[in-house]
């Protein structure tokens, strides 16, 4: 289910729910327990996972108690009462205050499980379900798809002769370099050690070779310094759109990688695509 629909669906599951429990309340008072129902409210707010609407839950059970205290019966034993009640506000905000710091601490993390750390360009995992997501798009509205997967060539010649932190500067200004030449709706993404992938909605075969002949151009023309060391080197690039209804996220990549494979076989530094339209 989609996020938005849950989100829908559970707020009208409160809405039925707030007159049940109020209901509840009046008729079959519960003594000490008087109010802890509402915490249903809040638990259903973190179930959305919407940080701002378990504090609504928890404000709404909160409103339901206080007046729950003047309409029900307990009011006639006033400091019983007013203890069950204290009581049920106690545990309506403990569960809401709680969950609140919970998704608060799942919304900082979330967008750092999508990144790799190195690069800070997007992870394998999140790059999948991005194609997953365009794939499907696909299918639907027949918008043009391609992808580029790119791998430096002879890489562990970097890594031998100038060390490995000078390694890793290379992959990040690699991946600087790749975010110059994309737009805002491009995925670009660290699949594997040196291995990048470029996910290009709306875009044809023709457009995306082009895209990758740029990136290989630019790779080849700028000069790498760290520390005293200065050295340039190339990518190998292979570039395939997706044609076919049957295709699944492993397809579509097995593709460009059988690309990229042929460009590394004849002679690397070059762009290699399934295919050209005329
Ligand atoms: P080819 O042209 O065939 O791709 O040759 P290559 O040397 O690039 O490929 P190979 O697979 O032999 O070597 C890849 C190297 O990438 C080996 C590995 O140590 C290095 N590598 C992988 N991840 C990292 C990383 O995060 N940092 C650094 N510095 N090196 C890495
Ligand atoms: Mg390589
Ligand atoms: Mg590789």
């Amino acid at each position: 289910m989609k996020k938005n629909t849950r989100i829908n669906v559970l707020l009208l599951l409160s809405l039925l729910l707030i007159p049940a429990l109020f209901s509840f309340d009046l008729y079959f008072p519960l003594g000490i327990a008087a109010g802890v129902p509402y915490v249903a409210l809040v638990l259903i707010g973190l179930i959305t996972q919407q940080s701002k609407i378990v504090l609504v839950m928890a404000l709404v059970g909160t409103i339901l108690t206080v007046v729950g205290y003047f309409l029900s019966p307990e009011g006639d034993v006033p400091i019983v009462a007013i203890i069950n009640r204290g009581l049920a506000l106690f545990a309506i905000w403990s569960v809401a205050i709680v969950s609140f710091i919970h998704l608060k601490a799942l919304d900082r993390l979330e967008p750092l499980a999508r990144r790799d750390q190195l690069t800070n360009l997007y992870n394998r995992h999140y790059f999948s379900s991005e194609i997953v997501q365009q794939i499907n798009l696909w299918r639907r509205h027949q918008q043009p798809l391609s992808v580029l997967i790119l791998d430096v060539d002879f890489f562990k010649n970097i890594n031998d002769s100038y060390g490995h932190i000078t390694g890793d500067y290379t992959l990040q200004t690699l991946a600087s370099i790749f975010l110059k030449h994309v737009r805002d709706v491009d995925t670009v993404a660290r699949i594997g050690g040196e291995e990048f992938a470029i996910l290009l909605p709306s875009t044809a075969i023709n457009g995306a070779m082009n895209m990758a002949e740029r990136i290989r151009l630019s790779v080849e023309a700028y000069e790498f310094k760290y520390e005293s060391f200065e050295f340039s080197l190339t990518v190998s690039i292979g570039v395939t759109e997706i044609t076919d209804e049957s295709w699944s996220v492993i397809e579509f990549l097995k593709k460009a990688d059988e690309m990229l494979y042929k460009a590394k076989k004849t002679g690397r530094n070059r762009c290699i695509a399934s295919h050209i339209n005329n």
